[in-house]
């Protein structure tokens, strides 16, 4: 079943939300062009899209917008695909992989443009680190940038020996690792609440603490809810990593991973001992740690990561032995803020987006990678339900293969390869 009526997750971001809106539940029947299910990123940005394009739009959240990863994650804006271009070329050959990272970029300019555009107060920074926790991994790094330098063109990339990025990042645990100045990183509920506003004015009709309990099969779909039928031409399942007992063949394409984070209290001063140009950071691990200053100084930092259905009982002191592997100097600082999330993934870390039927769509699995990528999401669905469907059929080709065991029994399955995963970043 579905979580429902729930407020935002006590985290650093809840209490520095701005300008929330509440919107009201869903008391009655409704009837739209197109009903979106979920209020993340994916589903907020589908709804301005399609509203800005003259679709009628009914968006349901079963608990408030950005209540989801949308308000709760790191709030890293990546560059490309969550998978190496090397990769990709491998898997799909050159063309796709060339499309792929085009929409990539795309996905993050579209993500400063919304904000620019729509005035939305997220504390955008730009500049983005990743580290590399083995010695071995360099190669490999260095082997994907001359790739990216020369076949992708980018330019905006600065390798760091050992030393560079210990100055970096305040820390010596780093063996190396490259500077993005296009990525970045922002407040992710308050970007998701301005795309909700834009949504909003644009014309979308938005409702808060109401599920969808039951996709019909018919054609087209009807939306059940506790109050009421949803007639539409096109229904958009944006439910992601808390879609649940709705569509199960999606369901059993992803799997829900809990990730956790932590927020010190204000280091003044010693925050620029940490990272002094206050881009974020990504490292290797395959449980990646990921951390950035927030505007008012505090250490954000993501760490940990669990497979079944609970959250781990004291967050705080689950995050912060990861924390202080990076910077033991802030072992007498004061922790504020602490919470979890869900992600959902897919076997091959790349979105799993679909047009599943007449009349039914389908995009989540972001794999970590959802700020741009969901965003840019949005932006295609509307795109293909006005029938250009080109951009999105990039994506759809992407394969998505279920995983072993279905919606019911992947997590037992998945917890055991991902142990061993997370235990080759200690090796
Ligand atoms: C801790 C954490 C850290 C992360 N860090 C990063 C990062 O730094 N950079 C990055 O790019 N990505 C990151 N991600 C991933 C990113 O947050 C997600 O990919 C993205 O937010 C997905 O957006 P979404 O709209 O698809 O899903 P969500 O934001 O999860 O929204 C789905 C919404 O659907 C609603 N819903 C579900 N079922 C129903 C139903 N039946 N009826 C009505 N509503 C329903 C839920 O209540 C929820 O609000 C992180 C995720 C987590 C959890």
């Amino acid at each position: 079943m579905t979580v429902s009526g729930e407020a935002h997750a006590p985290s650093y971001y809840a209490a520095t939300a701005k300008g929330l809106i509440n919107f009201p539940a869903l008391e009655s029947d409704a009837r739209a062009d197109v009903c979106i299910i979920g209020g993340g990123y994916t589903g907020l940005s589908a709804a301005l899209h399609l509203s800005e394009r003259g679709y009628s739009v009914v968006l349901i959240e079963a608990n408030k917008v950005g209540w989801g990863a949308s308000g709760r994650n790191g709030g890293q804006l990546h560059s490309a695909q969550r998978r190496e271009q090397s990769t990709l070329e491998k898997w799909f050959g050159k063309k796709h992989a060339h499309q792929l990272f085009d929409l990539g970029e795309e996905a993050k300019a579209l993500v400063k443009s919304l904000i620019t555009k729509y005035e939305i107060d997220c504390d955008w920074q730009e500049g983005l680190i990743h580290a590399m926790h083995k010695r071995r991994y360099l190669s490999d790094m260095n082997r994907e940038i001359d790739l990216l330098q020369k076949d992708y063109q980018v330019k905006d990339i600065t390798t760091f020996s050992r030393d560079e990025i210990a100055a970096a990042l305040g820390t010596d645990v780093y063996y190396g690792g490259w500077r993005e100045q296009s990525a970045g990183h922002l407040h992710p509920l308050n970007y998701a609440l301005g795309l909700a506003r834009a949504a909003h004015f644009a014309g979308a009709r938005i409702y808060e603490d109401t599920a969808a309990i039951e996709v019909s099969e018919s054609d087209p779909p009807r939306v059940k809810t506790a109050k009421g039928t949803i007639t539409a031409d096109a229904v958009i399942l944006a439910g992601n990593g808390y879609l649940q007992d709705i569509h199960e063949d999606t369901e059993s394409r992803v799997m829900p991973l809990h990730n956790f984070i932590l927020t010190t209290e204000p280091l003044g001063a010693r925050a620029d001992e940490l990272i002094p140009r206050r881009e974020a950071a990504a490292d290797s691990r395959f449980v990646v740690y990921y951390w950035r200053l927030t505007r008012d100084n505090r250490l954000l930092f993501g760490g940990g990561e669990t497979y079944g259905t609970t959250f781990p009982n004291d967050i705080k002191n689950f995050v912060r032995p990861h924390m202080l592997k990076l910077y033991p100097q802030l072992a007498d600082v004061k922790i504020d803020y602490a919470w979890g999330g869900t992600l959902a993934v897919t076997m091959k870390r790349l979105p799993y987006i679909r047009r599943l039927r007449r009349g039914l769509y389908t995009s989540c699995g972001y794999s970590g990678q959802g700020v741009g990528t969901a965003s840019f999401a949005g932006k295609l669905l509307a795109e293909a339900i006005a029938g250009e469907a080109e951009r999105f059929d990039v994506f759809t080709k992407l394969p998505a293969p279920p995983f072993p065991g279905g919606r019911m029994f992947r997590s037992p399955t998945l917890a055991l390869a991902m142990t061993w995963y997370a235990l080759r970043d200690r090796l």
